[in-house]
């Protein structure tokens, strides 16, 4: 694993979210995406080499929504910046680490992504992401 790319955080409301974070880093967000797929919209702040990605849910069923309305808004999970994603995934199975889905798939801000389940690393979300050449 290279570094860690970003933390993810859950929003009710993306607009008053990308307010509080550009007046708390002194920075607009950098751009807005969303993944159709995973019923998300996201919002991206650079600090440094780390990226803040706000989310917020666009369907009742979406991951995001769900985890709201079990845990409340805060910060949802880490992502670590990987060189080959393949390749740590099968490391990390081999290791017994238990995987949301079996492959990995397109994320926002050009990532192939995937997603340890919390259960496999101490109750926190991880996703590995690996910038799309
Ligand atoms: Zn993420």
């Amino acid at each position: 694993m290279e570094k860690i790319e970003h933390l993810g955080i859950a929003v009710k409301n993306l607009a008053e979210a990308e307010k509080t974070y550009a007046a708390m880093l002194g920075v607009a967000p950098y751009k807005r995406e969303a993944v159709e797929t995973e019923g998300v919209i996201t919002s991206f702040f650079k600090v440094g080499e780390t990226k803040i990605e706000l989310l917020e849910a666009t369907s009742p069923e979406s991951a995001i929504a769900k985890f709201i309305e079990k845990r409340g808004e805060g910060l949802h999970h880490i992502a670590y910046d990987v060189k080959d994603i393949r390749s740590e995934m099968k490391r990390l199975k081999e290791a017994g680490f238990i995987f949301t889905r079996d492959e990995p798939f397109r994320g926002a801000d050009n990532k192939l992504v995937c997603f340890v389940h919390p259960k496999s690393v101490d109750g926190v979300l991880t996703e590995l992401c690996q910038e799309i050449q």
